[in-house]
């Protein structure tokens, strides 16, 4: 057996089947280049769904945890550490928000927003005791958890896992009429993705942010932005709501938060929203820990300066143009997406998703497929446009078959 077959049968021996990977099998990174345990190279073109916007290994990144880890790495929320108020005021600062609650994956950000929406609803807004509702769109990805997946739409993230939590309401995406007619007295909160990562990059109708907005206003109901995928330069801006010029009452961030180093996610939002906490009410452990303080520092500074939002712009609109070249030519039904990233329908006749990616892998692509026919692609934000370029000819070249 070769040194990739060895290692996948005893991860496959040893492992929890919950994942279906390619098999690669990667030792090390380096920008947007990964090395596997035979020295074949792979392209990047998944990025850890986002994680990686800032590359693998950025010397930014791993020089400030390198420094963070020499000086201390947890106090647990019981004791104050000197790494954390700046974490604070500078990730309100790039969110143009007042106040942050650290927590470390993306799913626990979402359910800190659940709870601080539904308190918020109690003490705030003043829906009876128990009767809080949260609006959801079909085809959301928000995480893993038993309550997360109550509201999911796909049947694989749901089945045998109930009962499940309620106080949740679907509407399609992108239909305005559905939500105006699901809110009511009881709503704290809608819960959106502003682009649809897992649904297969999924841009809303122009207009339908805005109206979410307007109405979620008007009905003084909370608008929860889960930007954990679209946010933090991937679109070419810092949060996708800003392409169409909404500010929503709260930000969920993870993902590249923590530069693909750690696990750093928070909920960003107002004094008076986030307001509703007292010591004891929610926490966690690693949250706000100093070294994804450290790395999220950094990550901060980054996405301050600019230049990742930029280059997601510029490359973005290469990458689209070349792609959308592909759509009519027989092999791809669809390509969606901002910035630099898109997801691109492939024609049941060209094969599904996962032999597309399989195929990209062999000429030394990485990409991952998600729903049967759809592949995602989402590099590090510091690819070369040399190396876009070759990762695109090799998706041309597998698409011609
Ligand atoms: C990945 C993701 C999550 C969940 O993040 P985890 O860190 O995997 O728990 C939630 N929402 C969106 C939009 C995501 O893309």
């Amino acid at each position: 057996m070769s040194a990739t077959e060895t290692a996948i049968a005893s991860a496959e021996a040893h492992s929890a089947h919950n994942y279906h990977p390619l098999p690669v099998v990667v030792a090390t990174a380096d920008g947007a280049w990964m090395t596997d345990v035979e020295g074949r190279r792979y392209l990047d073109m998944l990025a850890g769904y986002s994680a990686l916007n800032f590359g693998h290994g950025n010397r930014r990144l791993i020089d400030a945890a390198k420094a963070q880890l020499e000086r201390v790495t947890l106090t647990s929320r019981a004791f104050h550490h000197d790494r954390f108020a700046d974490f604070c005021t500078q990730l309100a600062e790039l969110c143009g928000m007042e106040s942050v609650l650290p927590m470390n994956t993306g799913a626990e950000a979402v359910e800190t927003a659940v709870k601080t929406a539904r308190k918020w609803g109690y003490r705030v807004k003043g829906v009876p005791d128990g009767m809080a509702k949260i609006i959801v769109a079909a085809n959301n990805f928000h995480g893993r958890t038993t309550t997360i997946i109550s509201f999911s739409t796909d049947q694989e993230a749901r089945e045998d896992f109930g009962p499940y939590t309620p106080g949740f309401e679907i509407v399609p995406y992108g239909d305005l009429t559905a939500l105006r007619e699901a809110m009511t007295e009881n709503t704290v909160a809608v819960l959106m993705e502003p682009i649809q990562g897992e649904a297969g990059v999924l841009v809303p109708p122009p207009g339908y942010l805005p109206g979410v907005r307007a109405l979620t206003h008007e009905r003084n109901v909370l608008f929860i932005a889960d930007e954990i995928q679209s946010g933090l330069g991937r679109t070419g801006r810092t949060f996708a709501c800003e392409h169409e010029g909404v500010v929503p009452d709260m930000y969920v961030l993870g993902k590249a938060l923590g530069g693909g180093v750690v696990p750093v996610s928070a909920v960003v939002s107002s004094q008076d929203v986030l307001g509703v906490f007292r010591p004891g009410e929610h926490g966690s452990t690693f949250g706000g820990n100093p070294l994804a303080c450290a790395v999220a520092l950094e990550v901060i500074a980054m996405l301050r300066t600019g230049e990742f939002q930029q280059r997601a712009t510029e490359l973005g609109e290469h990458l689209h143009q070349e792609l959308r070249l592909l759509v009519g030519g027989g092999a791809v039904e669809e390509v969606r997406g901002r910035g630099l990233w898109a997801g691109v329908d492939i024609a049941p006749s060209h094969g599904t998703g996962r032999e597309i990616s399989e195929k990209l892998m062999d000429r030394g692509v990485l990409v991952k497929d998600t729903h049967g026919s759809t592949i995602r692609i989402a590099p590090p934000l510091v690819i070369s446009k040399e190396d876009l370029d070759w990762g695109l000819e090799q998706l041309r070249a597998v698409l011609r078959g």
